[in-house]
C-alpha cells in the first residue's frame, strides 16, 4: 500500500513540486496550504492531490487536519514535509514584534506543530520520514530577515534534536537547506538584487522547485533509513 505523505504549502511554489514528485513516486499525497483556493483547486484539478486547509502556526489546527487526513484516507502518516514558509523583511531596528512573531510562528512553530501531531503515528509504525525545509539564510543569517533566519536555524536544531529522540523508531529527521529557488517568493526581487545573487552562485543560476524536490524524494524514501539529523545543501554551491 502507498505510504502517506503530508506536504505542508503544498500547493505553490517549492511544496507543490514536492508533492508532485511524491505522487509521481507512487505516495498518497495530501498538500496542506493556507488560503490561497485557486492555487488548491488547481493542483487537486491537475494532479488529483488532496488539499486540506489548515494554518501551520495553530497547534489545534495542525491536530485537527492530521486526525481528518487519517480518517478521510484510512491512512497513518509516513512522510511529513514541513515546507510552509513565509518572509515578512525588514532590518531589525525598522521591523515589529508582530512580523517578528508572525515569522517564527509560520515557519519554526509549525515544525513543532506538525511534528507534534504526527509523531506518535510513526513511532507506532517504526517508519517514518520528515524533511524540515530550512534555508541557506538560516545557514549564513541575512540582512533584513532577522526573524527568517532564526526560524530556518532553529528548524536545524529542531531537526537533529528530533532526529536523536526517534531514530531508534525508525523515524528519521532531515533538513534540506534551499538557495534562491524561482517561486512567488522570490518573483517580486528586483532585477539587479537577483543579478548579484546569480553572480554569488557557482553554478550561475538561481534553483528551480524540482532542484529541492529531488533532494526531498532521496531523503523521504525506504532506503535513506541511515541519514538522519542531516543538512542537506541545495544551493548551487552558494553557501558550502
Ligand atoms: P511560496 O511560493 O510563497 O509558497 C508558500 C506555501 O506555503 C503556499 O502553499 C502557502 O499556502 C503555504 N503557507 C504559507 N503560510 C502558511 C500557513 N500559515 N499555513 C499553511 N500553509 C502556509 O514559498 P516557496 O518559495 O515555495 O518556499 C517554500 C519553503 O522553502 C519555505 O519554507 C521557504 O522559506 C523555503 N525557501 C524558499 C526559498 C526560495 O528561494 N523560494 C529559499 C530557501 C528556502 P497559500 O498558497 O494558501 O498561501
Amino acid at each position: 500500500m502507498s505510504k502517506l505523505a503530508l506536504v505542508t504549502g503544498g500547493t505553490r511554489g517549492i511544496g507543490k513540486e514536492i508533492a508532485i514528485t511524491l505522487k509521481a513516486a507512487g505516495y498518497k499525497v495530501v498538500s496542506i496550504y493556507a488560503g490561497n483556493e485557486e492555487a488548491a483547486r488547481a493542483l487537486e484539478a491537475e494532479f488529483s492531490i488532496t488539499t486540506y486547509k489548515c494554518d501551520v502556526s495553530n497547534f489545534e489546527q495542525c491536530h485537527e487536519v492530521v486526525e481528518k487526513i487519517i480518517s478521510d484516507s484510512g491512512l497513518k502518516p509516513g512522510i511529513l514535509i514541513n515546507n510552509a514558509g513565509i518572509t515578512r523583511d525588514r532590518m531589525l531596528h525598522k521591523t515589529t514584534y508582530e512580523n517578528w512573531e508572525k515569522v517564527i510562528e509560520t515557519n519554526l512553530n509549525s515544525c513543532f506543530n506538525m511534528c507534534h501531531a504526527a509523531i506518535n503515528y510513526m513511532r507506532d509504525n517504526r517508519f517514518g520520514r520528515i524533511v524540515n525545509i530550512s534555508s541557506i539564510n538560516g545557514q549564513v543569517g541575512q540582512l533584513g530577515q532577522t526573524n527568517y533566519s532564526a526560524a530556518k536555524a532553529g528548524m536545524i536544531g529542531f531537526s537533529k534534536a528530533l532526529a536523536k529522540e526517534n531514530a531508534n523508531k525508525g523515524v528519521t529527521v532531515n533538513v534540506v537547506a534551499p538557495g534562491y529557488i524561482a517561486t512567488d517568493m522570490t518573483s517580486n526581487m528586483r532585477e539587479e538584487d537577483l543579478r548579484s545573487i546569480v553572480q554569488n552562485i557557482p553554478v550561475g543560476r538561481i534553483g528551480n522547485p524540482y532542484d529541492i524536490a529531488r533532494a526531498v524524494i532521496f531523503l523521504a524514501a525506504d532506503e535513506a533509513s541511515f541519514i538522519t539529523g542531516s543538512v542537506l545543501s541545495v544551493n548551487g554551491g552558494q553557501y558550502m
